[in-house]
């Protein structure tokens, strides 16, 4: 079942990349690495990115 998770990283092993979705059905959220400044593209990454081979 496509999962309902929008996602454009195309370098991901887990994007559909036609549909720009994540092909996971959940996905864990989290603070990029060294980052504590309260911007939004620095407190939220994907933590389930894989990088695609
Ligand atoms: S695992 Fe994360 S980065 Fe990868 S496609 Fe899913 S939502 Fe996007």
């Amino acid at each position: 079942m496509m999962s309902k998770i929008n996602c454009s990283v195309c370098s991901c092993k887990f994007n559909s990349k036609e549909h720009e979705k994540c092909t996971l059905s959940a996905i864990q959220v989290a603070p990029c690495a060294f980052a504590h400044n309260g911007s939004p593209e620095a407190e939220t990454c994907c933590g389930s990115y894989i990088k695609e081979k």
